[in-house]
């Protein structure tokens, strides 16, 4: 195979580096098809295909969102300000039933092509017709792992067809670059302990991860608390459910001892602070959880609660939240922040060997951040506060993700951003009627 290079000349380098950020100026970064293969201040350009002018920018890695629900950008702003359970009963869950393949592809898309935008390239999902976005996203170069969410209530016939979607899933997936199938059973209510205790055994057979929500909303807790007399943690943890593979969206509502069992068993946990914050679900524990040293990154949920993908605004608010909610301004410190969208992110997805960092043999997943930009001047020694505290998503100026150039300049290289706006568009009236 012919060797691709690409170069990014002259930029400001900011990774997580044996567990801290390291940040170096003036620095080049040489790719070779997919791999980092040289990190420099002296890179020949002789050879090189394509040249990307880092000087005003970071050069820092990708961002990797750990709890989503894509196709649900087409829900984006429909039904606002309600509680969790009354914004699915009556809201959700009916326009869901209209979905189809074809509606989820063209949701999957729009996703794709924002999170592109705002310097995500990798996401963890959990939705339905996942082979449709599992599709999308092969289209739209990034990477994905992806789950069928499974819901069965207790009925033994919908557990059936359940844990076949995700069996069929995982080999819709098998051999394709940037995609990985896990198991997604919905939470510990919306799943019988059946399924909760097949999809251990499944998980463990195929050694893939399980994406779950554990305890979002208080409600959720007591009416495990009534049918279980235990907590969700403890009840997960009771029917030999847990282990290092099992990534724990949300987790609101913890007790000191599910902390300890969570950290026991190496259980990841994704935080979803916009979404929790929006259907007023309540806060995280994060700074226990940080205390306790257990893995945590980031996941904006779907946009119909959120209401974007911008990671660098999820991060932002995450870190905030925790600030007021301790009245400790050192909580989820600017590297900490760092580390849960990048690294920890990578760790959670058992990725941390290809992405999460900028070294050399990692894929090259890499986004450039424009720093010559108003809100992140003056142009300080602490780019890691800008980019934790000034930032957004539209001040990322180039997206690569597996070596591939997927926006520079701002102007996206995949995907026909106008068609996939006008389609939703499109499907959304229809879906509201
Ligand atoms: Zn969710």
């Amino acid at each position: 195979m012919e060797t691709k290079q690409t170069l990014i000349k002259n930029g400001t380098l900011i990774t997580a580096k044996d567990g801290s950020i390291k940040t170096v100026k003036n620095v080049s970064v040489l790719i070779e098809n997919d791999k980092i293969s040289e990190i420099s201040d002296e890179i020949s350009e002789a050879g090189v295909d394509k040249i990307i002018d880092g000087e005003g920018k970071i050069i820092m890695p990708s961002l990797i969102n750990t709890h989503t629900h894509i196709s649900m950008s087409l829900f984006r702003g429909l039904a606002d300000d309600l509680k969790l359970n009354e914004w699915l009963k009556d809201h959700i869950w009916p326009m869901e039933s209209k979905l189809d393949g074809e509606i989820s592809y063209f949701g999957a898309l729009l996703s794709n092509i924002e999170m592109i935008k705002s310097g995500t390239t990798t996401f963890n999902d959990m939705y339905f017709f996942m082979e449709d976005v599992t599709n999308a996203t092969i289209e739209s170069g990034i990477r994905g792992c992806l789950s069928s969410g499974m819901i069965d209530f207790g009925d033994e016939k919908k557990r059936k067809n359940e844990i076949k979607d995700a069996l069929k899933l995982i080999n819709y997936c098998k051999n394709k670059d940037r995609l990985k199938a896990f198991l997604g059973p919905h939470s510990p209510i919306t799943v019988s302990e059946e399924l909760l205790i097949e999809t251990r055994k499944i998980a463990d057979k195929y050694n893939t991860k399980i994406h779950i929500h554990v305890s979002e909303t208080k409600k959720e807790v007591d009416d495990i608390l009534d049918a279980k007399n235990m907590r969700p943690f403890q009840y997960l943890e009771d029917i030999g459910f847990l282990n290092d593979d099992v990534i724990a969206a949300h987790c609101v509502w913890l007790s000191d001892r599910e902390i300890d069992i969570i950290k026991k068993h190496n259980v990841k946990v994704s935080h979803n602070p916009a979404s929790n914050m929006k259907l007023a679900s309540g806060i995280s524990p994060v700074a226990k959880l940080l205390d306790k040293k257990v893995c945590l990154s980031v996941g904006t949920d779907g946009a119909a609660s959120n209401n974007n993908l911008d990671m660098f605004e999820e991060i932002k608010i995450a870190s905030l939240l925790q600030k007021v909610n301790t009245l400790n301004p050192k909580v989820l410190n600017a590297e900490e922040a760092f580390k849960s969208i990048t690294i920890n992110g990578a760790k959670t997805l058992g990725l941390e060997n290809e992405i999460g960092s900028i070294e050399v043999g990692k894929k090259a997943d890499i986004i450039l951040v424009d720093t010559i930009i108003p809100n992140l001047t003056p142009n300080t020694n602490s780019l890691i506060s800008h980019l934790i505290y000034s930032a957004n998503g539209s001040n990322v100026d180039t997206t690569i993700c597996n070596g591939e150039i997927l926006m520079e300049n701002k102007k996206l290289k995949v995907l026909n951003e106008q068609n996939i706006i006008e389609k939703v568009n499109d499907i959304t009236q229809k879906l509201k009627n």
